[in-house]
């Protein structure tokens, strides 16, 4: 079961006027769906709201509305943090996760999330690991404040519910989910539109990133472990930019009989970033957060330095292990 919104958080939204959200590095469309959402939602109250990301959005969620005003960078927004009264860090289970120490010391924090291992770091702190999306629960909380969501606002929250969801596929698509889609929709999201995004709108250089990245594609432990890799060479010879990797898991996940895939891409000269994907009892958040990262039990990731080989080796040894414990 979900969780209802806590009072403490009402009140902290009702008793401010000036917020800043913020979301993980490298948004998903998760992290920027319900940042979008939920400051179209302040803004209906009559609160100003400023998003802050560290990344930018991946290409795909370069359409969606109100992205155009996201700050990125590391550098503040124009009044920081005098302008602002509140931090909410949406999808974060640590303050790091954010990438920008600056906001997070400066402002009380309102942390809204739904990963395990949430560590709490806010004055508020609202984690529902039964959530589907984070959009889902900014959905209850536009319910709990009464306040009108609109045709692109309840878009922006169907989003997350399909990205997170893999498409209303994987093992943390409930009832509730389905139930707020159903909402959504009532309340004019578009699934046609968000198809169009995600699935009609790749640049060219993603899906030549794909040929890129499936020539490295390896099976081990029988065939139930699934690994691809990819370098900024890669990248660079495909035409790709930061964020085009996103979704490029899910073709080694698609193969028969694989039980769980790693894609490990290079993000700068000495840094990795794993992503992790499983299927059923076989947990990599366990795996993630033996390398310092994190996530759900069917998909985690984390960062790791060192050479790729090495890196490589240690990430397949953990996942074998998982696989077959
Ligand atoms: P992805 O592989 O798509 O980047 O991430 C899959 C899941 O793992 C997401 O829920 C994401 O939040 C989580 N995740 C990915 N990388 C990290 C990381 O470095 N640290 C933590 N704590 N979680 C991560
Ligand atoms: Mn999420």
């Amino acid at each position: 079961m979900t969780t209802n919104v806590p009072e403490r958080l009402l009140r902290e939204i009702q008793d401010h006027d000036r917020f800043l959200i913020t979301s993980h590095i490298h948004p998903d469309g998760d992290a920027i769906g319900s940042s979008l959402a939920l400051a179209r939602l302040l803004a209906t109250l009559g609160k100003s709201a400023v998003i802050w990301m560290r990344d930018p959005a991946p290409t795909v969620y370069r359409p969606l509305p109100g992205n155009d005003a996201v700050h990125i960078g590391e550098t503040p927004p124009a009044g920081f943090p005098e302008a602002f009264e509140r931090l909410v860090v949406l999808e974060c289970p640590t303050p790091e996760r954010a990438g920008l120490p600056a906001a997070i010391e400066a402002l009380p924090v309102l942390n809204i999330d739904h990963h395990l291992g949430n560590d709490d770091y806010g004055v508020v702190n609202w984690i529902d690991t039964n959530s589907a999306s984070v959009g889902a629960m900014v959905y209850r909380m536009a319910h709990a404040l009464s306040a009108p969501v609109d045709a692109d606002t309840a878009t922006l929250l169907y989003l997350t519910l399909v990205t997170d969801t893999g498409g209303f596929r994987f093992s943390n698509t409930n009832a509730e989910a389905f139930e707020a889609a159903a909402s959504l929709m009532r309340a004019g999201a578009c699934p046609e539109t968000v198809s169009r995004w995600l699935y009609e709108s790749q640049p060219a250089a993603v899906i030549k990133l794909v040929g890129e990245t499936l020539r490295t594609l390896e099976l081990h432990a029988n065939g139930r472990v699934a690994t691809v890799w990819l370098t900024r060479e890669m990248a660079q010879r495909a035409g790709a930019r930061e964020g085009d990797s996103e979704g490029l898991i899910d073709y080694p996940r698609s193969i028969a009989g694989v039980d769980a895939v790693a894609l490990m891409r290079q993000v700068d000269e000495a840094s990795y970033k794993v992503s992790l994907r499983s299927r059923g009892a076989i947990d990599v958040e366990r795996v993630a957060r033996g390398f310092g990262g994190g996530g759900h039990p069917n998909a985690a990731g984390f960062t790791l330095r060192g050479e790729r080989e090495v890196l490589f080796r240690q990430t397949l040894d953990a996942l074998t292990e998982a696989v077959e414990a």
